[in-house]
């Protein structure tokens, strides 16, 4: 053994680890190094670091394992090895950034804070049910399968990369962040509803899947999860599966996106914003709706595919003001709704009909009905309805000779609007029953 305690290691600027071999202490010596630890003793050697740090002002134990080469065939955290550390484990801090890591299992372990970032994991990656406050692992490169179901407060695995299988069933009551991930196999994010991401008191809660790839779509489901607070910023869903996944936003009374809540919430409490920025954003929205859309249609979801519909035809009608989509929406809610559809129809026949009767009698048209009778007659006023009828269902009753002017501009506008209102109507109703 040729020990050098004046050299400093070159593992990482923070080392203060005696240099061993090649101006490497024994932690960060390379792990095919000829002189590399075996697991045993190199989880020794960490524990034993576990042991002798100092606690800081707030309580923690910060330990910087950045930069370390863990042997071959190592399992980090494993089950009972770190026993003797479990007390101080809770309150530890660690950062084991820009490693090479073989293999996490962390055992029945809690931890305060765990930083994996930049780090390359070769083997298989498990967190089990246990509490790990924060769990940091922003680009991060998992080359076996990844299996996550602890509790934390924040899990951040922004940039990541998922090489083979993931799944995820932690609860996270604060934020949990995959923007930018790659997931390269199969996917599965299972919750119990209610319990993952949180719950809705907290405004703050929130999960984001913006710019994620998920390269085998086919393969990626959400499952019994509660998605009310997850933005899925460009990212494209095609292929990928929900079930009983929640979107009811309340305050939209449908199903629907974060993002637009969230929005529509700045928007009211800031007024008018910048015109530029709401373009953009609608612009946004409008492809993270029409990505959930096809998603649920894939999977015959209807009640939810006619939600994220409104949601996308919503977001173009902000994005830029348009006559024909406000017709469209009062009309049957962008051809979902055909209860609200049948209801207009009905009320613009009882327009007409009502119109048609006062006209009638206050401009005294002798010929429109006839003239012996009393408008309330019902006589007059089934000629009023027949008149009303034949107008909305575009036939023409010689019954009727000499109209005025004014009845016949009311039953040329109505012989417009009813007919489309009625499409509306057969629209809807067909969205409603195609399966
Ligand atoms: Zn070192």
């Amino acid at each position: 053994m040729t020990e050098n305690k004046i050299e400093k290691c070159k593992g990482h600027r923070l080392c203060e680890r005696t240099v061993f071999d090649s101006e490497l202490c024994l932690l960060h010596l390379p792990s095919d190094h000829k002189n590399a630890l075996n697991c045993d003793d190199y989880d020794q050697l960490l524990i034993d670091e576990i042991k002798q740090t100092p606690m800081r002002d707030d309580g923690r134990f910060a330990l910087h394992w950045e930069k370390l080469n863990f042997p071959i065939d190592h399992v980090l955290f494993e089950h009972f090895k770190f026993d003797e550390v479990r007390d101080r484990l809770e309150k530890s801090w660690i950062n084991i950034s820009y490693s090479n890591i073989q293999n996490i299992r962390v055992g029945s372990y809690a931890i305060q804070t765990l930083v994996l970032s930049h780090s390359t994991i070769h083997g298989n990656t498990i967190f089990p049910v246990a509490t790990i406050e924060r769990l940091i692992m922003d680009s991060s490169k998992f080359l076996g399968k990844f299996h996550c179901a602890c509790s934390s407060n924040l899990f951040d695995a922004r940039n990541a990369i998922f090489e083979d299988e993931f799944s995820f069933s932690s609860t996270i009551s604060g934020l949990a962040n995959f923007t930018n991930c790659r997931f390269k196999k199969a996917c599965l994010f299972h919750g119990s509803r209610s319990l993952v991401f949180g719950d809705d008191d907290d405004e703050f809660k929130i999960v984001g899947f913006d710019n994620a790839i998920f390269e085998s779509s086919a393969q990626v489901l959400f499952q019994d999860i509660d998605l009310r607070k997850a933005s899925f910023e460009s990212v494209s869903l095609v292929g990928v599966r929900f079930y009983n996944a929640n979107f009811y936003q309340k305050s939209l009374n449908r199903n629907g996106l974060y993002n637009e809540v969230n929005f529509l919430q700045k928007f009211k409490s800031n007024g008018a914003d910048n015109k530029e920025n709401n373009v953009k954003h609608y612009n946004h929205l409008m492809h993270e709706y029409r990505q959930l859309r096809m998603a649920m249609e894939n999977i015959k979801d209807f009640d939810n595919s006619h939600d994220f519909y409104v949601g996308e035809m919503e977001s173009r009608k902000n994005r830029k003001w348009n006559f024909i989509l406000e017709i469209y929406r009062f009309s049957s809610c962008y051809g979902t709704k055909y209860i609200r559809a049948f209801l207009i129809l009905i009320v613009l026949f009882v327009i007409h009909f009502i119109l048609t009767i006062l006209l009638s009698a206050n401009l005294q048209i002798p010929n429109l009905f006839s003239s012996q009778d009393s408008i309330f007659s019902w006589k007059s006023l089934g000629d009023a309805m027949l008149h009303s009828l034949s107008t909305v269902t575009l036939q023409r009753f010689n019954l009727i000779e000499n109209l005025s002017f004014c009845q016949r501009t009311l039953d040329a506008f109505f012989r417009i609007i009813f007919p489309i209102q009625a499409a509306m109507f057969i629209l809807a109703l067909r969205n409603m029953t195609k399966r």
